[in-house]
């Protein structure tokens, strides 16, 4: 039923994309190609039972449901007793078809099923390519996810920074025009901006000197923790290098992102970390702006915190104070439409 060299194709189809969620629906494609089943979707469900989101595919494109889920009574009580992933695999036989329901994916708290829909049962040598198929697939979920992260703090690296900051933009509020225009057609407006905020260890390497790398590191860990609970759904953290974070935190204008980040240079602040006592970090901020390049974003900042570094550190300082205080000044904008990446 396979047919080799197309298959090849699609896995070098597959294996070339860098994003885990455009990864699912490619792997619905893939196997589409081969089993043309009545039934495609993917389920993910909590490691209660509860159905998290639904990928369903369909001939034009792949649709992400995150409530009113319709699903079989059989099938959400196969979710419930986890009995696919137990077996690997799981035939539920149905008034109108037969569904094949599989473990794509575990983790602590999430499991994602296959379930593909057949008027008969698949076949061995089928079951086999799918099984393969999905092998393949978690591999390669492995590696990109490890691509993504710092080794040492589990936080997203520098390199995903990048592919985040051009998602960013596309949620960025409109320019006044625009505004308008959505207003009029009673859209959501939305108010809210993410901020950038770079945060660099005051004196890191003087922890070093005294306790040793593995303290050291022991401190970024621990940094990283700290971060990661002090941040909300919408917030992300970067480890960018060495003792280098940056954070992207949505607020709704600048007086809450100085709030946010002022207690979290407060909380490291006061942090008794084992043997090394307390330490302190230094912040430069600004807001994400459009049509601002994601590098010049970042030199703003970097140039806030170096401005934190040069006047006491254990502070924060935004870009924009800088140029209030005639410190600084802002690249001419472009007034064109750019296209980022
Ligand atoms: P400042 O307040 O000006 O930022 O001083 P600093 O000592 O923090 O800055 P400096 O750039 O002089 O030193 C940074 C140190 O961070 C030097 C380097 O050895 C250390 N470092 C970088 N990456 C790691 C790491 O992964 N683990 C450990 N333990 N140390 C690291
Ligand atoms: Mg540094
Ligand atoms: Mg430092």
């Amino acid at each position: 039923m396979f047919n080799t060299p197309h298959l090849l194709d699609q896995l070098v189809s597959l294996t070339g994309i860098r994003d885990l969620e455009l990864l699912e629906s490619s792997l619905l494609k893939t196997l589409n190609g081969f089993i043309l089943p009545s039934v495609l979707t993917l389920y993910k469900v909590s490691s209660r039972g509860e159905i998290r989101s639904q990928l369903v595919f369909g001939p034009e494109r792949c649709t992400v449901i995150r409530e009113n889920f319709q699903v079989q009574p059989e099938l959400m009580q196969a979710f419930r007793e986890h009995r696919a992933s137990e077996q690997g695999s799981l035939q539920l036989a149905l008034a109108d078809c037969i569904l094949s329901v599989m473990t794509v994916m575990e983790s602590r708290s999430s499991t994602t099923y296959l379930v593909i829909g057949s008027q008969q049962s698949l076949r061995e040598e089928d079951n086999r390519m799918i099984g393969g198929m999905l092998q393949i697939y978690r591999n390669f979920c492995q590696l990109l996810q490890e691509s993504q992260t710092d080794s040492l703090t589990g936080l997203a690296n520098r390199k995903t920074f990048d592919e985040c900051f051009s998602r960013v933009y596309e949620l960025q509020p409109l320019d006044e025009e625009e505004c308008a225009v959505a207003v009029e057609q009673r859209k959501p407006h939305q108010q809210t901006t993410y901020w950038i905020a770079m945060i660099d260890i005051d004196h890191f390497k003087s922890v070093n000197d005294r306790f040793g790398h593995l303290y050291g590191d022991e401190v970024l860990i621990l940094l990283a923790q700290l971060l990661k609970n002090a941040l909300r759904n919408d917030d992300l953290v970067f480890r960018f290098g060495g003792e280098e974070f940056v954070l992207m935190i949505r607020c709704q204008d600048r007086a809450e992102a100085a709030g946010l980040l002022e207690r979290l240079r407060a909380s490291v602040e006061e942090q008794v970390i084992p043997q090394v006592g307390h330490i302190t970090i230094s912040m430069g901020a600004t807001e994400m702006m459009r049509n601002t390049f994601a590098g010049t974003l970042l030199d703003y900042a970097d140039k806030a915190l170096y401005y934190s570094k040069q006047n006491g550190r254990n502070r924060l300082t935004f870009f924009e104070d800088m140029e209030s205080m005639g410190l600084a000044t802002r690249e001419t904008a472009p007034s064109e439409n750019l296209d980022f990446f």
